[in-house]
């Protein structure tokens, strides 16, 4: 999607602090991070949000959360404990829509979330 800003990160067109790739995934630093570790996991393919991509293509859901835990694996807080987030709509404060899995840690994380 030309209007889509991560859409723009996958193709380069709007740089980003890549963390890791795979073939059908990139994960990147937040720009405005929430915790020490702060990275977003999106599929290279536009879909909406988390469950629009499950109807779609179940087997990249899987690929983007193993990217997930490889994530927080390289970034050393897997032992420690971190959130897999994906806000899913305006009122749970969405606002990029474009799929994106926050991988949050290197803090405590309150529950329940605000
Ligand atoms: P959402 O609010 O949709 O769950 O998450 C969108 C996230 O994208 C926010 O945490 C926000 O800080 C991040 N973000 C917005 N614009 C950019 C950008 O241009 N680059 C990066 N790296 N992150 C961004
Ligand atoms: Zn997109």
């Amino acid at each position: 999607m030309t209007d889509c800003l991560f859409c723009k990160i996958v193709s380069g067109d709007v740089p980003a602090k890549i963390v890791r790739e795979s073939d059908r995934t990139v994960a990147f630093r937040d720009i405005n991070p929430q915790a020490p570790t702060h990275v977003l996991v999106i599929p290279r393919d536009h879909h909406p949000n988390v469950a629009a991509l499950a109807a779609a293509d179940a087997e990249l859901l899987a690929e983007l959360l193993r990217e997930a835990g490889q994530v927080a694996a390289g970034e050393g807080i897997d032992g420690t404990g971190y959130r897999v987030v994906f806000n899913t709509g305006a009122q749970a404060g969405q606002t990029v829509f474009h799929v994106h899995a926050h991988v949050l840690g290197g803090r405590g994380l309150n529950w329940p979330p605000g």
